[in-house]
C-alpha cells in the first residue's frame, strides 16, 4: 500500500472515530481514568420530581442504550487498533493469511484486519 493510500485510510478511520465519539457522547460518558472506556449515562428525564411511570421509562431507555454504547465502544477500539497498525506498517494485511485485504473492502470497513476469505472460514 502506498503512503498516499495509507494516509487516505488514516483520515477515514479518524473521521469515523470522531463520528462515533460524537454519537457516544449523547448516551455515555468517557471514563476519566481509562481512555476509550465509556459508561452509559442513566437518563433522568425530569431530575426534580419522582414519578414511577417516568422512572420505568428511564430504565427502559437505559436498557436500550447499553448495547448501543457497547457496540460503538467496541468499534472505536477496533479503529484505534487499525490506527496502531498504520503506525507499525501492518495495516491492510489479513491477520490470518497475511495477504493484502482488497482496498474495496477497506473502504467499507477500514478497521478490518481480516480478508473476506478468512472471515468466511472463521464464521463456519
Ligand atoms: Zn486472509
Amino acid at each position: 500500500m502506498t503512503l498516499k493510500t495509507l494516509e487516505k485510510f488514516k483520515l477515514l478511520l479518524l473521521e469515523q472515530k470522531d463520528l462515533l465519539e460524537k454519537k457516544l457522547e449523547t448516551i455515555a460518558q468517557r471514563d476519566p481514568n481509562q481512555e476509550d472506556n465509556w459508561n452509559t449515562i442513566f437518563p433522568n428525564f425530569a431530575p426534580d420530581e419522582f414519578d414511577e411511570e417516568e422512572s420505568a421509562d428511564e430504565v427502559q431507555e437505559y436498557i436500550n442504550r447499553l448495547p448501543l454504547e457497547h457496540a460503538m465502544e467496541l468499534r472505536i477500539k477496533e479503529i484505534n487498533k487499525a490506527l496502531g497498525r498504520i503506525k507499525v506498517g501492518t495495516y491492510g494485511k489479513c491477520k490470518n493469511c497475511n495477504e493484502d485485504i482488497p482496498q474495496k473492502r477497506l473502504e467499507i470497513l477500514p478497521e478490518t484486519d481480516i480478508c473476506l476469505k478468512c472471515k468466511a472460514k472463521t464464521n463456519k
